[in-house]
C-alpha cells in the first residue's frame, strides 16, 4: 500500500493566492531574510510536506537529537539537520533584531517573498559538530562541509507558511508529495519504488530500474532525480531531466514509470543522506526505495555499503531494494553484478560518471553498453554544464 507520510500526517503549510495577497499586504513591512539557496528549496519542501513531519526549520532540541542519535526529539528517525542559518551583513542585521514570536518573510532567489517564518527560537550551533556528525568529516574539500563555513552561525527556527511555490528549471516535472500521491492512486499503484539519482542515466542505472520493475511487489517506479543546487561542472538540471525523459519515453512502459524532479540540494552524507532521501520519498508516497552502491557518497568519505546497512538500524516503514555494484561484463555480454557474474574486474566496462564525462569531453565514442546513444546526443550539445 501507499505508506502514510513520516509521522502519520502530510504537512501542508500552503496558503491560497487570496490569503497570500492578504498576508503580504498586512505584512509588507516585515523584516526579510534571503536564505542560502539550499534553504530556499528546503522552505518550499517543508511547506509542501516533503519533509513531513517538519512544519518548519528545526530548533535546538531537534538539532541536538538529530546529531546525537539520528532522530527527532519525538523519537522519529531523521538524520539530516534542516536549519535556517542566514548569512551576510544584511541578513545578520535582520536576524539580530528578531526574537521568538516575531515573523519574517523569506525571499526566493530573485529576492521576492515566498514564505512566512514564525520565529520560535534563535540559537547558536556548533558547525564543526554538525559537520562531523552529519558528514563524518570536517574536511572542507567536502562540498557540503565547505558550504557550512559560509553559512551564518545563528539558526532561526520555527514553522513556515509557503505563500507560493518556486519557479524551477524543471517546470511541470516538479511535483509535490500530494501530487505524486494523487498520480499514484490515479494509476492504481499501491507499491511504488523510488529511484534516487543526481545525474544522467547510464545503463547501470537502467539495469537497477528494470530489475525493480520486474519485481512482483512493485506496481510502479518513481524516477526522482535530485535537481536542486548541483555542483559547478555538473550537468544542468534541465539536461538531466531531458536525458531521463528520453529514456522513460522511448524505452519504458508508460503506465509503469513516473518521472518527476526533486529540487533540493544534494547532501553528500552517505548513509545519513540515503536514509533522509528515503524518508522524503516515503512522503511522496513510495514504500520501496532503491539503494545502490555508495548512494549519496562522495570520493572515499563513506563505506560504499553503509548506505544500505543504515536501513537495518532505523525502522522507517520503507522497504529498501539493495543492489551491489553494477557493470557491463564483456564476457557475460550483459549487465551484471558480483552476484551474477563470475568474471574478474578486467572484463567489466567502467560505467562511472567520471569515465563518461572524460570520454565525452574528448569527443570519444561511448559504447551503447554503457550509455544510450540518445542520451549521448543530448550530452554532446554545447552548454550542458553548470558554470
Ligand atoms: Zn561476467
Amino acid at each position: 500500500m501507499i505508506p502514510p507520510p513520516h509521522g502519520g500526517r502530510l504537512v501542508e503549510r500552503t496558503v491560497s493566492p487570496v490569503e497570500r495577497d492578504r498576508r503580504l499586504a498586512e505584512r509588507s513591512v516585515l523584516p526579510r531574510i534571503q536564505p542560502f539557496i539550499d534553504q530556499v528549496y528546503d522552505a518550499e519542501k517543508i511547506g509542501l510536506g516533503a519533509y513531513s513531519p517538519l512544519e518548519g526549520f528545526q530548533g535546538s532540541s531537534d538539532l541536538e537529537s538529530v546529531l546525537a542519535r539520528g532522530r527527532l526529539s519525538n523519537d522519529l528517525p531523521w538524520t539530516m539537520p534542516i536549519l535556517l542559518t542566514p548569512s551576510g551583513k544584511e541578513n545578520e542585521r535582520v536576524v539580530a533584531g528578531l526574537s521568538a514570536g516575531d515573523e519574517a518573510l523569506l525571499t526566493d532567489l530573485n529576492g521576492e517573498p515566498f514564505a512566512l517564518l514564525h520565529i520560535e527560537e534563535k540559537f547558536r550551533y556548533d558547525r564543526a559538530r554538525l559537520a562531523q556528525s552529519t558528514y563524518g568529516t570536517q574536511d572542507t574539500a567536502h562540498p557540503n562541509v565547505a558550504d557550512l563555513s559560509s553559512l551564518g552561525e545563528t539558526a532561526v527556527a520555527g514553522p513556515i507558511d509557503l505563500l507560493r511555490r518556486l519557479d524551477h528549471a524543471t517546470g511541470r516535472f516538479e511535483l509535490s508529495p500530494a501530487e505524486t500521491r494523487q498520480e499514484f492512486s490515479r494509476r492504481g499503484w499501491k507499491n511504488v519504488a523510488a529511484y534516487q539519482t543526481r545525474n544522467v542515466p547510464h545503463t547501470a542505472h537502467e539495469y537497477l530500474q528494470r530489475c525493480t520493475l520486474d519485481r512482483d511487489d512493485v506496481d510502479g517506479l518513481l524516477v526522482h532525480p535530485v535537481l536542486g543546487r548541483l555542483k559547478k561542472g555538473d550537468y544542468k538540471p534541465e539536461i538531466i531531466l531531458e536525458a531521463y525523459r528520453t529514456l522513460v519515453d522511448r524505452y519504458y512502459p508508460a503506465d509503469r514509470v513516473l518521472l518527476a524532479s526533486l529540487s533540493i540540494a544534494m547532501r553528500y552524507a552517505g548513509p545519513k543522506a540515503a536514509l533522509f532521501l528515503a524518508i522524503v520519498r516515503k512522503n511522496y508516497g513510495c514504500g520501496l526505495y532503491i539503494v545502490g552502491r555508495d548512494q549519496a557518497g562522495l570520493g572515499k568519505y563513506y563505506d560504499p555499503y553503509a548506505c544500505q546497512r543504515i536501513f537495518d538500524e532505523y525502522a522507517i516503514d520503507v522497504r529498501p531494494i539493495k543492489f551491489a555494484e553494477t557493470f557491463f561484463c564483456r564476457r557475460c555480454g550483459w549487465m551484471a553484478t558480483p552476484k551474477t557474474c563470475g568474471h574478474g574486474a578486467s572484463e567489466h566496462l567502467d560505467t562511472s560518471q567520471t569515465r563518461i564525462r572524460a570520454a565525452l569531453a574528448k569527443g570519444e565514442k561511448l559504447p551503447s553498453e554503457i550509455i544510450r546513444p540518445e542520451v549521448v546526443e543530448i550530452l554532446s550539445r554545447g552548454d550542458v554544464l553548470l558554470t
